[in-house]
């Protein structure tokens, strides 16, 4: 199995393909990568309600059902992590500078 090309996108940091599915754990979105690989450690399913979700490969529950596919998650190849916030704290101040008294 594969993703379906509808399901398909580019990762908004380095561009790769990349389908976003709800985990069945908690059902938060999480991308994945489009392209199937028996190295990921997460199993990926149209539901069908037409959505993507992805499960946990787990010593537990090992085996790729039919009409699951392996894949990997998207964070663990991004190439492009989101930008960190601390670079912005020096400049907050910029805008307040202190006024000498007129008189
Ligand atoms: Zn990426």
């Amino acid at each position: 199995m594969k993703p379906s090309r509808a399901h398909i996108t580019t990762c908004k940091g380095c561009r790769a393909p990349i389908c976003w599915a709800l985990t069945s754990a908690n059902g938060r979105r999480q991308p994945i990568d489009a392209e199937p690989t028996t190295e990921g450690n997460v199993a990926v399913m149209q539901g069908a309600d037409g959505q993507l979700y992805v499960r946990s490969v787990t010593a537990a529950r090992p085996d790729i059902r039919p009409g699951e596919w392996q894949a990997m998650p998207h964070h663990a190849t991004c190439t492009s992590p989101p930008p960190r916030r601390s670079s912005s704290g020096q400049r907050a101040r910029s805008g307040v500078r202190p006024a000498p008294w007129a008189r």
